[in-house]
This record gives C-alpha cells, structure tokens and sequence, in this order.
C-alpha cells in the first residue's frame, strides 16, 4: 500500500525532492489537497492557491495568481518549450462542496487511506485530478524534448457556477489557446461533451387577499405552478444530442404564501435546465418570458419577472479532435479498456473558458457517482494512473513526429 509522506508541523506541504513527483509525492500532495478545506461558501482558495504558489516555485516554477473576490483567487503557471508548437492548458478546480448534513464515517479533511482508497471532501470532485494534474505538469518541467507551451490553470468557485473560470475568461489569462484538459472525474473515460446549465429565477407578483374569497386576489404561487406547465412544453426541451440525449429542466427552490388562510401575493421559483451543445441560451430565454407574458395576461394585473441566475453553455469537441484522439490512443496504449468518447450531463469550467477553435476533454480520476456524496472517496489506483494519461495526452499533443 502507499505511504504518505508526512505534512510539515505547520500543515505546509512537505518538500523533499525535484521534479517529476514519485507516486508516494503525488500521494502526499493529495493528501495536503484533500486537509486544506476549500468547501464553497468557505472562500478559502486563497489560501490553497498561495500554497500551492509556494510548492511550483519550490520546483522552479513561477505562477500568477489572480485575486478574484475577497479570500478568493486563480493560479496560472506555463512551460514554455522554447519551440513553437500548440498551447495545451491542464485545468482543475480547487473548490469542493460543502460536506451536507450527514455524519462522515472518515473524517472529511483527513485524507485517511484504507483498502487503496483515499477518502475526503473533494478526492474525487477534483483533488484527485487536479493533483494528478499538476504532477503531470511537473513531468513536462523536468524535460525539454517537445514542443509549444503547457499550462496549469488552477480556478476557485467553479461549484458556485465557475466563478474563478469567468475571471480568467475575462482577463484572458490563458489566452491564446489550442486544447484543454479538464480533470473533472470521468472514471479517466474520455469525455468530448457535456451539457449547459441555465439557471432561472420566476418571481411572480400578484395581489393578496381572502382564502374564502380567492376570486378577490392574484394567487402568485398558481401563477408559479402555470409557469412550470409552460416550462415543461418547452420547444427546447424537444431536441436531443447523440451523445446527451435530451435537454432537462426541474422546480430546485420555491418559496411563497404567508399563512394557510391568505392568498399568496408573492412566489419565487427557481428552475434548473440543463442544455445542448448547439443551443443558445438566448433563445430559451425568449421562448421562457414569452410563457411568462401568457400568463401575464391571463392574470390581469399581476407581474412576472424573469432573471437568468447564470447561463453557461454546453461543450462539444469533435470527435476526430487531435486532443480527443490522443486520449483514446493514450488510453489504449496503457492497456486500459477501449471506449468510446461519450457525454457528461454536468457542467465544467469549460462551458466559460471555451472559445472558437479550442478543443477541450473533459478526463479525471473518480467515478462521477462519487461527486458530492457523504464519504467521498477516491481509488488511489485511478489516481496515479490519471497522471500518466495526462502525461500520455500532452506527449502525443506538444511531441512533433518528426
Ligand atoms: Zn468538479
């Protein structure tokens, strides 16, 4: 079984040797990964990303970190090879979600090992992969034979609706770039698409009144219920993907009526719908108000508002994506099962950081099931076999044949 090297007294990562990492230093940095609490709604990722700032530079390697709300922040680090070639950037979050209410049978940022699993918050939703990640990375700083450039893109709040990707998106730390690499958990399948997430907001403003006398006021919470019949007619809703099957929409939150003899004259609904590659965002938006503007009319004198909560794309890469081939060859290369590039129904820091002509895989270590569940856990054997994936993809990526 693997040993972890112990932490440093003040819980700093402990240092002991250059690049490339053993598979007990990959280890340990999980380990220190999974201890540093970075839980959304924490903002605690300054600090992570600060450490891990102070871990490359220890290897020789410089990064940005770039400040986003308070007690939050991205890090950006790059090898140049010194020849021209693609940029490829390796990309994680360091967020995790909470820990629910639930009582964990492990200790949730003990980052204990049992039966060749680690165990904790995030070991699968992505420590795991980012950290498998980084060790890929510093393969790449220990030798000079390819091409282009490599970077590490480190994000926080990509729980919260990839808040640290918008940031990046729009500093344009990466940019310009050719492929991406994200370690979100995939059981290390390769994955070329995934869903978009729209995020909808329904306040519906009617008139209060009697319960004896219902006629008298504008029931705001059956205003909302009309809403949701619409909704589910949705022209949208109709498409389907080979790869995604159809669109989804479900009721997340709802909140509305004051006591049980009063007419509600406030409701607010709020409504996931996850979406297609190939679907604009602004379309769904205008078929959704022009619901709202049906029942607007049927409810004379009540209002509706509409809000888009967030609105994150979907992601397809083609399948005959040079990065995409990488992967499957890197896959079959290493003896590991063949398969497919397939869909995810989730979302990633890919819907924001993409752009015209960029190719992204989604590929991590982790069964996705094991996302956000209690005792989160992660197989450590996956762990360090995502390293050498990544380290596989970028070689056949960044080597020029010749
Ligand atoms: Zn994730």
């Amino acid at each position: 079984m693997l040993q972890s090297r112990p932490a440093r007294p003040d819980g700093s990562l402990s240092v002991s040797r250059p690049a490339p990492l053993s598979d007990d230093d990959c280890v340990a940095l999980l380990q220190w990964m999974l201890r540093h609490d970075t839980t959304a709604l924490q903002a605690r990722e300054e600090g992570f990303v600060a450490e891990l700032a102070k871990y490359l530079a220890e290897r020789g390697i410089a990064s940005r970190i770039i400040q986003g709300d308070e007690g939050r922040a991205n890090l950006v680090a790059s090898l140049e090879s010194g020849r021209p070639g693609p940029h490829l950037v390796f990309c994680g979050h360091c967020d995790t979600v909470p820990l629910g209410d639930r009582v964990w049978q492990k200790s949730p940022f003990g980052a204990e090992i049992e039966g060749g699993r680690i165990h904790g918050r995030g070991s699968s939703d992505m420590k795991g992969g980012l950290a498998a990640l980084i060790a890929s990375f510093l393969d790449f700083s220990a030798s000079n034979d390819w091409s282009g450039r490599l970077s590490l893109a480190v994000t926080y709040g990509e729980e919260t609706g990839s808040e640290g990707a918008k940031l990046m998106a729009g500093d344009r730390s990466l940019d310009p770039f050719d492929a991406m690499i994200i370690a979100e958990p995939t059981s290390n399948r390769v994955v070329r698409s995934h869903k978009g997430a729209l995020w909808l907001a329904f306040t519906a403003m009617g008139r209060t009144g009697h319960g004896s006398m219902p006629q008298m006021g504008l029931n705001a919470l059956e205003m909302v219920i009309r809403f949701r019949e619409g909704l589910l007619k949705l022209d949208a809703l109709t498409a389907s993907d080979p790869l995604l099957g159809r669109p989804t929409i479900c009721l997340t939150r709802l909140h509305g009526g004051t006591q049980v003899n009063v007419i509600p004259d406030r409701a607010v609904a709020e409504f996931d719908m996850r979406t297609l590659p190939g679907q604009s965002h602004e379309d769904v938006l205008a078929e959704v108000r022009a619901i709202a503007r049906e029942i607007e009319a049927d409810y004379a004198g009540g209002k509706i508002v509409v809000e888009a909560l967030n609105s994150l794309p979907a992601l397809a890469t083609p399948v005959e994506s040079p990065l995409i081939h990488a992967a499957l060859e890197t896959r079959r290369e290493l003896g590991m099962p063949a398969s497919e590039a397939g869909g995810a129904s989730y979302f990633t820091d890919g819907s924001v950081l993409q752009a015209p002509g960029t190719d992204i895989l989604i590929l991590g270590p982790g069964d996705p099931g094991e996302a956000h569940q209690t005792d989160e856990s992660l197989d450590l054997s996956d762990f360090l076999a995502a390293r050498l994936i990544y380290t596989g993809i970028a070689r056949r990526f960044l080597c020029s044949p010749e």
